[in-house]
């Protein structure tokens, strides 16, 4: 994604299990290495993630 990755679009490098492809690529964004699990993001599952996302995407919109 030459251009950075919008918000709320999926990025391209997922693959069908929801793993990142660059994940042990030297290719990989700097500011994805850089991200750690953080509860206050990530919840407790994918779907618990989005909503947490989505409430922060219209809150700073
Ligand atoms: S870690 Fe970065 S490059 Fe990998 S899938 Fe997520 S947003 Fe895309």
């Amino acid at each position: 994604m030459p251009d950075g990755k919008p918000a709320g679009v999926r990025c391209v490098q997922l693959d069908d299990q929801n793993l990142c492809k660059l994940f042990n690529d030297p290719h990989r964004p700097t500011l994805c290495r850089q991200f750690d699990y953080d509860e206050a993001v990530c919840g407790e599952s994918r779907e618990e993630a989005l909503v947490i996302l989505t409430q922060w995407e219209h809150a700073t919109a």
